[in-house]
């Protein structure tokens, strides 16, 4: 090929990876994928072939949706309730909402405070829209949520992470927070109870946090979607239930129905909030989602405004569950955790492992040893790194009790086999 030639050919790959740079958005490109999925994944594929594995890396209920709940969708289709309403959710339902916020929360709010959307995870990305300009800062309490650093970059902010302390049960305090506020902090947000370490926040923690920011008129998002799954004497305090009327225009509270009626699938949560961020949320999601599926809503009214047995049975059966894997894993060698008081979760420390070896295999991070774990143990966890957290393992103990003690059998004797050159 002549020189001229040559030319060519290198001026037009340059230009083919040019366009190929520009083929993708370099504003989705901040986020990442999600370790929790892909651990997940990797479980499945497991199972595909016949490998048995048990997964300790569910984030959602075991349990089926009730069946009245599901009557209800049933109705609601034959009903004919099967067309656009308004995108913030139909009248029953924000009635709805608005009664179990008085019931359960004492806390007044009108419907037009309230938004209904496409899952819990929709309103909190909403909000984050509705509220933050570009380099705007959200505090984000370490270990977190998956979701909300990649929520927090999707709206041009800009995540700050703070660091509450394992020893206080990873319980937020003020004075973490104050470390990293800034002339540009624009929200916090705070999630109780807690995914992944299953603290429940005291009226105390709450009413300390929430008062100072939002007097300062820094917004708190309060992420309340394990609300229902507190244990022992453990009690969900909302976050907007601790400040006063006037202060509470700096509070929005997350909440939903997947965790507490097992509705993961059916995608539905909801925001309550002062009206003009409400009021932005709404043209928000006119724009993005429009409503929320007519037949899920109607069949979160039976939720709310029907009996409760059915959350009662199963938040017994998770108790049963918390205390059996809360004792088995305090057994485990070189581990320690917390009890959990909430949500389906249990996040300990295996900090002690690190450093070790399984054969030639080094065990240099929690993701090594979750790898580990699942390939020779058959048991899939979470790693801490998913939650900014490197050194832990989320347990989700949305399982069977059987399945629970099967799991930590085999987990138990492959730690038994990692050696220290110490
Ligand atoms: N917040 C937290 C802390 C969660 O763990 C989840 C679900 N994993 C959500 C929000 C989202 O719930 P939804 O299914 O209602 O979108």
């Amino acid at each position: 090929m002549g020189k001229k030639a040559d030319e060519r050919v290198v001026s037009e790959s340059v230009h083919i990876t040019e366009k190929k740079k520009g083929r993708l958005s370099s504003v989705t490109a901040v986020i990442g994928k999600s370790a929790t999925l892909e651990m997940a994944a990797k479980a499945k594929a497991m199972n595909e072939r016949g490998i048995g594995v048990i997964s300790f890396s569910a984030g959602e209920p075991d349990f089926d949706t009730p069946k009245r709940i599901k009557e209800a969708a049933k109705k609601a289709i034959d009903l004919g309730f099967t067309k656009y309403t308004d995108s913030s959710g139909i009248k029953e339902l924000k009635t709805a909402i608005r009664q179990k916020f008085l019931r359960e929360n004492n806390l007044h709010y009108d419907e037009a405070n309230i938004a209904v959307t496409p899952g819990a995870k929709y309103a909190i990305y909403a909000i984050l829209q509705s509220i933050i300009s570009p380099g705007d800062e959200v505090v984000i309490p370490v270990p977190y949520w998956v979701s909300y650093v990649s929520m927090v970059k999707l709206s041009r902010g800009v995540p700050v992470f703070c660091y509450p302390a394992e020893a206080f049960g990873f319980r937020l305090t003020l004075a973490d927070i104050t470390q990293v506020l800034t002339e540009k902090t624009r929200a916090v947000i705070i999630n109780t109870p807690n995914n992944p370490t299953g603290a429940v926040y005291r009226s105390s923690d709450l009413e300390e946090i929430v008062n100072y920011l939002a007097g300062r008129d820094i917004y708190v998002i309060s992420d309340e979607i394990y609300e229902r799954l507190t244990y022992g004497t453990a009690a969900h305090i909302s976050a907007a239930s601790v400040v006063s009327e006037k202060l509470r225009r700096n509070v929005i509270v997350v909440n939903g129905f997947s965790k507490a009626y097992a509705m993961t699938g059916w995608r539905i949560g909801y925001a309550a909030g002062p009206r003009d961020v409400m009021e932005r949320m709404k043209h928000f999601l006119d724009h993005t989602t429009s409503n929320t599926n007519t037949i899920t809503m109607y069949a979160a009214v039976e939720a709310l405004n029907g009996p409760q047995t059915d959350v009662e049975q199963m938040v017994g059966k998770f108790d049963r569950r918390r205390r059996f894997i809360f004792e088995e894993v305090s057994k485990l060698p070189r581990v320690t955790c917390i009890r959990p008081d909430g949500a389906f979760y249990l996040f300990a420390n295996f900090q002690q492992y690190l450093g070790g070896s399984f054969g030639d295999r080094k065990i240099a991070t929690t993701v090594d040893l979750a790898n580990l774990l699942l390939e020779e143990a058959h048991v899939a966890v979470v790693p801490g790194e998913a939650f900014g957290a490197p050194g832990y393992i989320r347990f989700s103990y949305a399982t069977s009790l059987d399945n629970i003690a099967e799991g930590l059998e085999n987990m138990k004797h492959l730690l038994g086999e990692i050696s220290f050159s110490e």
